[in-house]
């Protein structure tokens, strides 16, 4: 993966340069919505155990976030994609 790219700017509405780099996963706030909603079905009578998740799959998405050179602003491209191993090239 190039570090930097061009391409479109949701914000200049034109192609411009765009730096590249990936988000890292970080711990789960508690004061999102969901996970107290996730507090919430866990207690009381039945609230565990829980099903699991249906399947595991053996590569992890990535959350690559395009910075614009010129408007300055983050955007995302795509839903990310399916790797092992995530590498930047100059
Ligand atoms: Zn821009």
């Amino acid at each position: 993966m190039p570090r930097k790219i061009r391409t479109f700017c949701p914000h200049c509405k034109k192609h411009t340069q765009h730096e590249v780099h990936a988000v890292k996963k970080r711990a789960r706030g508690e004061l999102s919505w969901g996970q107290r909603h996730f507090r919430e079905v866990y207690k009381g009578y039945g609230g565990f155990p829980r099903p699991k998740p249906s399947s595991e799959k053996p590569t992890k998405k990535v959350d690559l976030r395009f910075k614009c050179k010129e408007c300055g602003k983050e955007h995302m491209r795509g839903k990310g994609f399916r790797i092992k191993t995530l590498e930047f090239t100059e």
